[in-house]
C-alpha cells in the first residue's frame, strides 16, 4: 500500500467508526480529535496515521471478542443469554436496526445491503447480491446464470 492508499485507508475506516460511534464513544477515542485535525497534504505525520489504525484495532478487537462472548455465553447460558451481549454492543449506541428496514425479513438479505461495500442489487430480481462473476452481481448461482445468459442473447441480437 504506498503513502497515498494508505491515507485514503484510514480516513475511510475512521469516518466509518465515527459513523458508529456514540458522540461519547467518539468523545473518548483521542485518535479521532487526532485525525480530524491532521492534514497529511501538509503535514505527513506516520505517528498520527499509526495512532489511528492503532485505536481502529482495538475498536475491532474488542467487536470480535465481544461476539467470542457472547457465543460462550449461549454455550453455558443458553441462546437468549448470549443474545444479550449482542443486543447490548448494539443499543448502547443506537445501533439496533430497523426491523421495517426493506430488508430485515431475511438476515442474509440485511447483512448484504448494508455491509461495507455492497455489490448491489440482483440483476434479475433485484435483491441484494452475494456473488459476482463476469462483471455480473446476482443474489444465487440461479440468477447470475440467468443475468450472464441474458447479456449472451443481448449480444447476439
Ligand atoms: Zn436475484
Amino acid at each position: 500500500m504506498n503513502k497515498d492508499e494508505y491515507i485514503e485507508e484510514a480516513r475511510r475506516l475512521i469516518a466509518h467508526a465515527v459513523e458508529i460511534m456514540t458522540p461519547e464513544q467518539v468523545g473518548q477515542w483521542e485518535g479521532v480529535g487526532a485525525w480530524q485535525e491532521f492534514e497529511p497534504e501538509q503535514t505527513p505525520d506516520y505517528e498520527k496515521l499509526k495512532e489511528g489504525y492503532a485505536e481502529l484495532d482495538k475498536i475491532v478487537h474488542n467487536l470480535t471478542v465481544g461476539m467470542q462472548a457472547a457465543l460462550i455465553d449461549a454455550h453455558h447460558n443458553g441462546d437468549k443469554s448470549g443474545m444479550m451481549w449482542i443486543y447490548n454492543a448494539l443499543e448502547g449506541p443506537g445501533n439496533l436496526p430497523d426491523i421495517n428496514d426493506k430488508w430485515s425479513c431475511d438476515a442474509n438479505d440485511y447483512w448484504l445491503a448494508h455491509k461495507t461495500d455492497p455489490m448491489g442489487p440482483c440483476e434479475v430480481c433485484g435483491k441484494p447480491s452475494g456473488i459476482m462473476s463476469g462483471g455480473h452481481v446476482a443474489c444465487c448461482r440461479e440468477h447470475l446464470d440467468a443475468a450472464k445468459q441474458q447479456m449472451r442473447i443481448d449480444e447476439a441480437l
